[in-house]
């Protein structure tokens, strides 16, 4: 079968404020050299700290934010091939959950205009049939009805976060974002809000670009896990090989600081040094050199490349030419 998604070499360069340093425009890579590919129905978790450029990936995607390079097949389509009115159907099949559902739904309107606006942006259905798929999503994301005459700040974070799933929904995609969709919520409702998206995904065979920073909800939701730093992906496999056997210095450090339910998982805590580098000023050679425990001289001029280590799994550490160093085997 082939992929719902494929993403090869992609990279976003932002300007910084139309600075100049030393006759030199000051760039930001964000997202560098990025590739992967995600199967109908699969989840592929996206994880890293704040500013890694894993929420620019997900917008670039989409097509929300325009790419300085690279290629972005969905269902077969080249997404930089199409011409915009291709490209504005195409966007029917792909949606987006944001982190902060207050921030994304308009304060203005009520529930039911809120999640009907897809469906009469692209004429999907006529007054009265939208109502009633309004009256459908709602029941599907497990609210009543009778909220579609609410307006947003009458709702808690929860309700609202799932108004936002709803409105993602009403046009049947096959791809959804998941941009951080619960890191704004309670931890109490947090996982209510998983499970339903869980649902949804049997429910409607979706497949989820799953983006969140929190390697543990990253790893209950995920069919694979892709790793990222500074603008790249450091690892990527799948979940339990990554679990279990994590190929990568940065993904052991986020590992040791997951928490974990059972004493007998619990590892050993990894702290890296210092603070991740400024995107102003990636590092030479492996970005994570810097902080890495296990940093040696090559790391420091040459950058490692993703290389195979297992089936479905790579990783770009130079210490998977020895793995025993790497496990401490
Ligand atoms: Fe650490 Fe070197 Fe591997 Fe980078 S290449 S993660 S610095 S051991």
């Amino acid at each position: 079968m082939a992929p719902l998604v494929e993403v090869q070499g992609l990279e976003k360069r932002f300007s910084v404020g139309g600075a100049w340093l030393r006759g030199r425009r000051r760039v930001i890579h964000a997202v560098d050299g990025v590739s992967f590919a995600i199967e109908p129905g699969e989840v592929l978790g996206l994880v890293g700290e704040s500013g890694c450029g894993k929420t620019t990936t997900g917008r670039l995607i989409l097509r929300l934010i325009e790419p300085s390079a690279g290629r972005i097949r969905f269902e077969g389509h080249d997404l930089m091939a199409l011409s915009p009115p291709r490209l504005w159907a195409t966007r029917q099949r792909m949606q987006i959950v944001f982190q902060d559902p207050f921030a994304s739904l308009n304060p203005r309107m009520r529930v039911g205009s809120i999640i009907a606006e897809p469906l009469a942006i692209y004429e999907r259905a006529g007054a009265t049939e939208r109502r009633r798929q309004v009256s459908e999503l709602l029941d599907v994301v497990g609210l009543d009805p009778a909220f579609a005459e609410r307006y947003p700040h009458e709702l808690s974070g929860g309700q609202r976060q799932r108004i936002g799933i709803a409105a993602a929904l009403a046009l049947r995609p096959s791809l959804i974002v998941a941009d951080e969709p619960v890191s704004a919520l309670d931890v109490s409702v947090q996982a209510q809000v998983l499970n339903l998206l869980m649902d949804l995904r049997r429910r409607f065979g979706l497949t989820y670009l799953f983006i969140s920073h929190d390697l543990h909800v990253v790893l209950h939701m995920s069919d694979r896990v892709a790793v990222m730093y500074l603008g790249e992906i450091v690892e990527i496999g799948p979940r339990d090989a990554l679990y279990r056997a994590p190929r990568h210095p940065y993904t052991q450090v986020l590992l040791s600081a997951a928490p974990v339910a059972d004493p007998k998982l619990r590892r050993e805590r990894i702290v890296p040094k210092g603070e991740v580098a400024s995107p102003l000023a990636v590092p030479s050679g492996c970005r994570f050199h810097p902080r890495c425990p296990l940093v040696f001289d090559r790391c420091r001029v040459e950058r490692p490349l993703l290389r195979t280590v297992g089936a479905g799994h790579e990783a770009a550490c130079h210490l998977n030419e020895a793995p025993a160093l790497l496990t401490g085997a």
